[in-house]
């Protein structure tokens, strides 16, 4: 398996149960984006956000990560406050926001039943992951939205997961083809975790201090 470029063909089939999983969608909500979301962002940004895939009713239907549902409005606004973002997040694709010192991708870019992929999902759109973080030559940070991102980034860039347990704020550090890759976690800023109270808004400024400390 080859793939040479950061974001999939609107037709890639390699992972059957999603690209079902689409077609389904595609017959109920025919208006909604309904493909592998491409990342969204600057690949000369010192920051890379990876999250965890597509939700069925922000990313897959508005064709722009973390775009359209409650996990973006916290991000997209700790991006413009530190300054990674310009313009102003309404949640649309159209809005007219821009990152200039971020990019944003998902673990896997097509929308999952129940928000879950399968490990094997996971490693398949890993290959567009490593392209992403080969394409990026100023990245200084990765920042990962949940365990799963954290083990998918691990995993691409061939660490073992028990070296780096995922915590979140902490920094894990290692060197990656003679380049040094900080890797950053923070709670996923899902509406499960805010409304639980697992990630607050102050924790997620937190980690945006952190960010904004490295780079
Ligand atoms: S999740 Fe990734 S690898 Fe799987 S079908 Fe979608 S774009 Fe292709």
């Amino acid at each position: 398996m080859c793939h040479n470029f950061t974001n999939p063909d609107k037709t890639c089939h390699l992972c059957p149960r999603l690209v079902d999983f689409l077609n389904t969608n595609r017959q109920l909500y025919p208006d909604f984006f309904n493909a592998p979301v491409p990342s969204f962002g600057n690949l000369q940004a010192p920051l890379l956000i990876v999250g965890l895939a597509p939700g069925l009713k922000g990313a897959n239907r508005t064709g722009r990560p973390f775009t359209g549902d409650f996990a973006g409005n916290l991000l997209y606004s700790c991006l413009h406050d530190f300054g990674f973002s310009t313009g102003t997040y309404q949640a649309r694709c159209d809005d007219g926001v821009q990152l200039i010192k971020a990019r944003l991708t998902n673990a896997v870019r097509c929308v999952p039943p129940q928000n879950q992929p399968t490990g094997q999902e996971v490693r398949c759109c890993g290959a567009f992951l490593e392209n992403e973080i080969r394409s990026m030559p100023n990245l200084k940070v990765i920042l990962a939205l949940g365990g799963l991102a954290h083990n998918a980034v691990l995993s691409v860039l061939g660490q073992k997961k028990s070296a780096f347990k995922f915590a979140h704020n902490v920094l894990h550090t290692f060197d990656w083809n003679g380049r040094q890759i900080n890797l950053l976690d923070t709670y996923h800023s899902s509406r499960y975790n805010v409304n639980t109270g697992k990630l607050t808004t102050e924790m997620f400024v937190a980690v945006f201090k952190t960010l904004s400390q490295i780079i």
